[in-house]
């Protein structure tokens, strides 16, 4: 770092430092990007010109050798196969973006990269460079986890590969491939991996954190189907973790987040589901009390082929919904039976007898087709605010505030889901994954979504008011990729007693924190 303080030196001090460092301006890698007052002749005092953002000196005053400048940056560039974004580059823009229309970060850099060479090269510049690293797999995490102000994105969208293996049921992807790439793979030979409700959200950010679906009841959260995975560590090192081979990574990375390294590639056990009972049945608002109290017991005592997830909803105004009940606020279940087809009718038959459903979209349905049926309602670039909790049980009392809050949906696409967490991803110890909350019945979320950012405040304070009424009944902590940034408190408590378990995994594999934008757990003191 350069040694000058412009308090401290005399003006005589300053035009010797400036004259002396004349010929650096004109290369100031950080050119527009800091507050020099040679760059923004508006600012007010130089003293504010350094450090840049923690991360090197202006310009004005020198640079340390190892810091960012346009032949440092080049190097890196031609080291990747595959692409280096800077924000003067016209795709930077687009590339910075992210599923939540309300993150709005600046990377000094993206790396989009194109293989594990690529992401081991990243991770190592990041790491010399001391820069802010984030890693982006489908840039779907509603806190916009995957982009960073000032520093590096390490984007795996370019590892999108999936190879599904029909003899041994197994399923491959990169660490940027979506789940729709997998669906769509999988699904050629009759095999699905369980993930989540829109086939938009990438592998790497919905596994990491556990991954909770259709198929949760069936086969257990996506972790559970979690075979192995290779991975790039903060130290540049290449490993592969698996019950075999490093155990302990393997299990940190089982509901731990991208805290332990960048994911490069997920092996997942597949399962034989092609075609599945499935699809939602909405039933008035004005019955929501009635329906909520009647699905609390029905669902538990379901087999576990049969999977329903409770919503609060409005209807759109489109096809596939009758016009009649476009608009309207509704609740309902979004079913999905993985049994025998011939016997889905007789399964279904004492729900349809419960209470006539005023829409019942359900019936046999391929497997992508469900994975990807509410991808229209939710396009990129909304406005997204959510709170959640894990669930032991509802009681009227909380049912009561379910149906009032619910009732208050602030826009069109804003929605409460309950998930069941219970059957196969119940049967799991407490200690086998950082996921601890196994005896929870439900993972609830309510999501204020919109596309118009001037109602913001409308939707979070909805899920804010929603979450402050309902979180007395809930178990404590929430799934972690239902969370916005809710503070080191609200990670300890959804870990559990696994917490310094996966504390002390970080300080093996990550002692530095490097990997520190995401649901962060600190390395064990
Ligand atoms: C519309 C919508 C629907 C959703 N539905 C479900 C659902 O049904 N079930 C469910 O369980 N979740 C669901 N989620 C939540 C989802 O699991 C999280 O948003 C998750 O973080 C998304 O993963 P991603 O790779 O797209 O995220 P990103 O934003 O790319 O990343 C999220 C976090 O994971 C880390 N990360 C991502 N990939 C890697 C990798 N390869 N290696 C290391 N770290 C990595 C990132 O650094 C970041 O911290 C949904 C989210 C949205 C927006």
């Amino acid at each position: 770092m350069s040694a000058f303080d412009p308090k401290r030196t005399s003006p005589s001090g300053i035009v010797a430092l400036l004259v002396g460092r004349m010929r650096r301006w004109s290369s100031c890698p950080l050119s527009g990007q800091c507050c020099c007052p040679m760059q923004r002749p508006k600012a007010k005092s130089w003293a504010g010109c350094y450090p840049v953002r923690g991360q090197a000196e202006c310009a004005i005053f020198g640079y340390e050798e190892n810091m960012l400048n346009e032949t440092t940056i080049a190097t890196f560039k031609s080291s990747l196969r595959g692409e280096l974004i800077k924000q003067s580059d016209t795709r930077y823009d687009t590339a910075r973006k992210v599923y939540n229309g309300m993150i709005d970060r600046r990377p000094l850099l993206i790396a989009n990269c194109a293989d594990v060479a690529d992401v081991i090269t990243a991770v190592k510049f990041g790491r010399e460079h001391k820069l802010v690293v984030s890693i982006r797999g489908g840039g779907h995490n509603a806190a916009g986890l995957s982009v960073c102000d000032d520093g590096l994105v390490i984007d795996l969208g370019r590892i999108n590969y999936v190879h599904a293996d029909p003899k041994n049921r197994t399923v491959l992807a990169g660490g940027g491939a979506l789940w729709g790439d997998v669906d769509h793979a999988a699904h050629a030979f009759g095999l699905a991996v369980p993930a989540g409700i829109i086939s938009t959200t990438g592998v790497g950010g919905l596994t990491l954190g556990g991954g909770i679906g259709h198929l949760t009841r069936q086969c257990g959260l996506t972790v559970d189907n979690l075979l192995s995975v290779d991975m790039v560590l903060a130290d540049g090192r290449f490993v592969t973790a698996s019950a075999k081979e490093n155990p302990d990574l393997f299990w940190a990375v089982r509901g731990g987040g991208g805290n332990f390294g960048v994911v490069t590639a997920f092996l997942f056990k597949a399962h034989p589901i092609h075609t599945s009972y499935a699809g939602p049945m909405l039933w008035s608002m004005e019955d929501a009390a009635e329906i909520l109290r009647w699905y609390r017991d029905f669902i538990g005592k379901a087999p576990n082929a049969l999977n329903g997830f409770f919503a609060f909803l409005t209807v759109p105004p489109g096809a596939p919904f009758p016009t009649h009940l476009h608009n309207k606020k509704m609740c309902g279940v979004v079913w999905c039976y993985t049994g025998p087809l011939k016997n889905a009718e007789r399964v279904f038959a004492p729900i349809r007898k419960f209470k006539a459903p005023a829409l019942d979209l359900v019936g046999p349905i391929p497997h992508p087709a469900l994975q990807s049926l509410f991808d229209p309602i939710f396009p990129p670039g909304l406005q997204w605010y959510w709170k959640a909790d894990f669930v032991r049980d509802l009681s009227d009392e909380a049912i009561s505030l379910h149906v009032k809050h619910g009732a208050l949906l602030p826009t069109m696409q804003s929605t409460m889901h309950l998930y069941p967490i219970d059957g196969k991803a119940s049967m799991i110890k407490k200690t086998a994954t950082p996921w601890c909350y196994r005896d929870a019945k439900w993972a609830a979320v309510m999501v204020g979504v919109d596309p118009d950012p001037a109602n913001k405040e409308k939707i979070s304070n909805w899920a804010k008011d929603y979450w402050t009424a309902l979180h007395p009944y809930s178990a404590g902590g929430a799934y972690i990729n239902f969370m916005m940034e809710e503070g080191d408190e609200r990670i300890r408590a959804t870990y559990g007693k696994n917490y310094d378990r996966l504390a002390k995994v970080k300080k093996r594999y990550d002692p530095t924190n490097f990997f520190h934008v995401n649901q962060n757990i600190k390395p064990a003191k």
